[in-house]
């Protein structure tokens, strides 16, 4: 009722926002002054509306939440979006405009983060109750800024007076082995679209000392108290590095046990039936602790016996595993959690100890024989539900990297193929898109996004496909701007668009990309020109700690001075690495892109979800059968999406037997020995550093543990086939129909009802 009158004179609240902070009229605000009016009125809808409750609730704990700007989101979700822009056009603004002074929380690394972002949207869509728990990290992920053809890392100053974040009274004790720390709560409101009310809690300290902060990202990371909630994964290159990660991680489980507890003791609930009334998802291993942590209090404060508050707090907690990388399984030496956790380490040991007393294979031990403790362990003998992000992923977790685990317990295994929120990347990044679809099929499939399919019955419409067509080019030629406008580069918007955009990994293969990109040029210098221009586009930070993600970033900017500087050359092709990619870049990126470059070496990408978000969008996939790529191929056939590269049983086979030889492939094909070549060529050095490109070429001769050079023929083949098939309109209007249509799976609101379904089992709060 408040929420109605509130929009009903949405116009007044917005005049009466703008004389109480800056004393003029709406009209005379600027577009920065109208952002904090906007910001104002939406977050007064947002108090005012109904909270979603229920006698159990989700907790979906995660070390990151990557939310993007939340602006055009939250209106669309309060469907007040277009009330909004009518408004904004009577008084000469435009939302694009305002947007772009909202600051983008820096609070997530890349897939793993946006994915709990997107579960918080579907979770409070579907109505079911349900918070995140995380941290208010202060400059969050570094900003990247490149010098010379070198990614720097700068802080992120995202944070602002007035925000999103409200700040409550809520603070909690936290005991480190060596000293103690005060938290404070900030909540943000999730709205569901056309539902309720959530909550994001994030968990800060006061004492937090920015001015520690020197060159660069660089501070003394010993000081505890005043580093805390400073960045997002401080360097783990070093024992203090290592140290803060996990101050870090014990202070949000510490936090969101306490939360947790405090919740149950409010609503009078028996905490023997803990799992009644909360379950709890641990996103990735960062917040194992969570499962020692609340034994301890229940066994230390609440008068359990060991065995009660064991069997109590299993029943509670599940978990998602996110990569089958080892270097990325987390195992932190026993030294360490004596220093900064010792009340655990008891409780560790006895988990560990009733391990061994059960089961003699010494490959699932919690503590190995190097005293170290291996967290992904905890969880799967502690937890109730063990699951993969994709249908390949959860398998090669089953047969192979946990396998000793799966033949343990076999029930509590199971997959939940990652998903995305349609309001976000559609509805909110691609409006015109999300328009022709709701004029074409109607509005049901922003509820039910499986409707999607709807579309197939429109493969002969010439009208339709021809809008579609239209669209994307508009998007294009938005996205030309845009990057002109940012990066100071011109793209020609008739020339196919070919993006690569995601965190940069050896095992993502930019280096591929990287090379294709090297035999264009040569070919385009030999006289071969392509039948259309051609633009690359990547985007990607490498962790600063990361020396041969950062000389891939080296390369890649070599060749764009290189190519975009060649007279003979860029006429036919231009290269783009944009500066600091995060969700606002994605935004503007996918939705223009006409190829999806999903090239990671088989088995090695658990699911991706740029993948989808560029399906959605009409992007057509050039990949390998990898992650959710195998379930696109799955859904839209052979005919709708480019594979290439040796598939995932091949790829564990060749590591199996450690017969994969980089320089065999090098020697043997006089295109790959070229591309390869030419990054410690004369030409390259001129414009870049020798140590870098030098150390990237012995790299791939002499070590290629992502098995570039293997793929690279099969991936030039594939690539120039997608180029050649863009002429034959035909084909890819219908190919982009198809990908659209078919997208409907990708929906993280079906993801969130097999959660609920499988694991989580709440009640709608209807
Ligand atoms: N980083 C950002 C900013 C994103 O928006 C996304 C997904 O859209 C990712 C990383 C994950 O990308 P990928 O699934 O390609 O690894």
């Amino acid at each position: 009722m408040q929420r109605d009158i509130l929009v009903l004179n949405l116009e007044e609240q917005m005049e009466r926002s703008a004389d109480r902070q800056f004393d003029k009229s709406f009209a005379d605000c600027t577009d920065k002054e109208a952002y904090y009016v906007l910001l104002d009125v939406t977050n007064e809808l947002m108090r005012v509306a109904e909270p979603i409750v229920g006698e159990k609730k989700i907790y979906y704990i995660s070390m990151e939440f990557l939310i993007g700007k939340l602006l055009s989101n939250n209106l669309i979700n309060l469907r007040v979006y277009d009330k909004v822009n009518q408004i904004l056009r009577k008084n000469g603004k435009k939302l694009a405009d305002i947007e772009e002074y909202e600051p983008e929380p820096s609070l997530g690394n890349g897939g793993l983060g946006r994915l709990a972002a997107c579960f918080l949207d579907s979770i409070a869509t579907l109505k079911l109750p349900g918070e995140g728990i995380g941290l208010n990290y202060h400059y969050g992920l570094f900003k990247q800024v490149f010098e010379k053809n070198l990614q720097t890392a700068q802080k992120d100053q995202w944070q602002e007076n007035k925000s999103w974040l409200e700040k409550t009274d809520t603070t909690f004790d936290v005991n480190f082995g060596d000293k103690k720390v005060t938290s404070r709560l900030y909540n943000l409101y999730v709205c569901g679209y056309d539902s309720g009310i959530n909550k994001l809690r994030l968990f800060d300290i006061e004492t937090v000392d920015e001015k520690l902060v020197k060159k660069g990202i660089n501070f003394d990371k010993t000081k505890i108290e005043k580093n805390l909630t400073l960045f997002l994964y401080p360097d783990d290159s070093d024992e203090a590095g290592n140290l803060l990660r996990i101050y870090q991680e014990y202070f949000l489980v510490s936090n969101a046990a306490q939360l947790i507890l405090h919740e149950m003791k409010e609503r009078q609930y028996d905490l023997h039936k803990l799992y009644d009334h909360a379950v709890i998802q641990i996103n990735d291993t960062h917040p194992t602790m969570i499962i020692p942590e609340l034994i301890r209090i229940l066994v230390e404060e609440k008068a359990f016996s060991m065995d009660d508050a064991i069997k109590v707090v299993s029943k509670t907690c599940a978990y998602t595993n996110h990569t089958i990388l080892a270097e990325a399984l987390e195992t932190w030496p026993l030294a360490y959690l004596e220093k900064v956790v010792p009340q655990l380490v008891p409780y560790i040991k006895e988990l560990d100890k009733r391990v061994r007393a059960k089961v003699k294979n010494k490959n699932v031990q919690i503590i190995d024989k190097d005293k170290k403790v291996h967290m992904a362990f905890i969880d799967i003998h502690y937890g109730f539900s063990v699951n993969g992000v994709a249908a390949i992923h959860t398998d090669i977790l089953k047969n192979t990297e946990l396998n000793d685990f799966y033949k343990l317990y076999p029930e509590k295994f199971n997959n939940k193929t990652n998903g995305i929120t349609f309001r976000r990347w559609l509805l909110s990044c691609n409006h015109p898109l999300a328009d022709l679809i709701a004029d074409t099929i109607g509005d049901g499939y922003k509820k039910d996004a499986t409707r999607l399919e709807d579309l197939l019955s429109h493969e002969k419409d010439e009208g339709f496909l021809d809008r579609l067509e239209s669209i994307k080019q508009e998007k294009k030629k938005d996205l030309a701007a845009y990057i002109e406008k940012h990066e100071g580069v011109q793209i020609d918007p008739t020339s196919i668009y070919d993006i690569q955009v995601k965190r940069l990994h050896e095992y993502k293969r930019q280096q591929m990309n990287a090379l294709y990109i090297i035999h264009k040029y040569l070919e385009i210098k030999n006289g071969k020109k392509p039948v259309r221009p051609l633009t690359f586009i990547f985007g990607a930070k490498a962790a600063p700690a990361y020396v041969i993600a950062k000389d891939i970033i080296h390369l890649l900017l070599c060749l764009q001075e290189i190519v975009n500087n060649d007279p003979d050359v860029s006429p036919y092709m231009k290269v783009v690495f944009v500066e600091n990619y995060n969700v606002t870049y994605a935004e503007h990126l996918i939705p223009a892109a006409d190829v999806s470059e999903q090239i990671s070496l088989a088995s090695k990408e658990a699911s991706g979800t740029s993948n989808m978000k560029f399906m959605l969008n009409g992007a057509i996939t050039l990949g390998t059968d990898d992650g959710a790529n195998v379930e696109i191929h799955d859904l839209v056939g052979d005919d709708n999406i480019y594979i290439f590269g040796i598939d995932s049983d091949t790829v564990i086979k060749h590591y199996k037997k450690a017969d994969y030889v980089s320089r065999k492939y090098y020697e043997k094909s006089p295109v790959i020995k070229e591309a390869v070549d030419f990054i410690v060529s004369k030409q390259c050095l001129k414009v870049g550093k020798k140590e870098n490109l030098t150390r990237l070429y012995n790299e791939l001769l002499n070590k290629d543990w992502f098995m570039t050079l293997i793929d690279l023929e099969s991936y030039i083949e594939a690539k120039d086939r997608i180029f050649a098939d863009y002429e034959d309109r035909n084909k890819w209007k219908h190919m982009m129909l198809v990908n659209i249509a078919k997208a409907g799976y990708f929906s993280s609101d079906r993801t969130i009802m097999e959660y609920n379904k499988d694991i989580w089992k709440l009640q709608r709060a209807d």
